[in-house]
């Protein structure tokens, strides 16, 4: 008796390692067999993992508070790109240091600049580079879920077998875009309408001012990588004090030294601006956080200006999950 415990025992242990081996090995296996997609933004990795999950291995290159105007690739970098099964970039020059390697290593595998497939008659025009059209297509969600229908075929052309599974997921994706859209629009369109400008570093809300009827004016252009004159501050805080503005929005991703410098200047002239929140202009939040998705990093900004410009908006947000915190 004591004897076939004691068989009936090892054999447990050897099967139960046989199988831990073989287990390890599938897993292992499945996993190098998954295409590795390489996005230079959060945004748009945010699309691909909404639509592939876990089938496929998803890079990054700018992460949280990263300058894409400014970015250009690192050694490693280069590795992670050069082993790709699909790189996805935004396009428009928003990539301006990496537009040539790119460009190139498009002769070597799928490279595929995603805003550039949006059809131009909705793309606005950049003020900064002569027939170039604005980059930022994100602050726009109904614009933006073009971009995410071609992540979506880009994706499926790789990855011909899980069609079903991409297309059923993008739907789901479109539906929650869709909703944040009708969600900014509600909360934006309670600000009242005199108040209605949005004074930010750069001008990434180009997009985001068509959509919801605000006047936008960034301190810099459309790339970060103009410096803002004296002249230009002086004017700036002339037209804060001329149209009453109350509230100015620092941005994640570029320094807020312009801004700060705009508040002090009406102060100096005795008019009272706030700063009315740190806005995801280029980036989003930190990974694993709300503000780390598209959802969160527009919902974040829609309710922040909301609130700031004398709407009315949860604190909450749309979902529920926005901590705002006083800058
Ligand atoms: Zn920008």
């Amino acid at each position: 008796m004591m004897r076939q415990t004691k068989i009936s025992y090892k054999l447990f242990t050897f099967v139960f390692t046989i199988l831990l081996l073989l287990n390890t090995y599938i897993t292992k296996s499945l996993a190098e067999q998954k295409p590795t997609i390489v996005a230079t933004t959060g945004m748009i990795a945010d699309a691909v993992s909404n639509i592939a999950e876990d089938s496929v291995e998803i890079k990054v290159l700018m992460g949280s508070g990263v300058d894409p105007h400014a970015y250009r690739q690192t050694r490693s970098d280069i590795v992670t790109l050069a082993n790709a099964d699909l790189v996805l970039w935004n396009g428009l020059y928003l990539e301006a240091q990496m537009e040539e390697f790119l460009l190139e290593l498009g002769n070597e595998r799928p490279v595929i600049a995603v805003a550039e497939e949006v059809p131009n008659n909705l793309l606005i025009s950049s003020d900064d580079y002569d027939g170039r059209f604005d980059p930022h297509l994100w602050m726009n969600p109904s614009i933006w879920s073009l971009l995410v229908l071609n992540v979506r075929d880009s994706l499926i052309k790789i990855h011909p077998e899980a069609k079903t599974k991409y297309t059923d997921n993008a739907k789901l994706y479109l539906a929650e875009i869709e909703q944040l859209g009708s969600y900014a629009k509600k909360v934006l369109g309670s600000v009242p309408e005199k108040n209605r400008i949005l004074l930010t570093s750069h001008d990434a809300f180009n997009y985001f001012g068509q959509a919801y009827d605000f006047e936008v004016i960034g301190i810099q252009g459309i790339s970060t990588e103009s410096e803002a004159g004296l002249k230009r501050m002086s004017e700036l805080v002339d037209l804060i004090i001329e149209k009453n503005i109350k509230a100015v929005f620092i941005e994640t991703s570029v320094s807020d030294r312009n801004i700060r410098a705009l508040v002090e200047g009406a102060k100096a002239r005795g008019h009272a601006v706030t700063i009315g929140g740190e806005l995801y202009s280029d980036a989003m939040g930190e990974p694993g956080s709300y503000e780390g998705t598209y959802i969160g990093m527009i919902d974040s900004n829609s309710t922040k200006i909301a609130i700031a410009l004398g709407g009315n908006a949860p604190v909450s947000g749309l979902k529920n999950k926005l901590s705002l915190h006083k800058d």
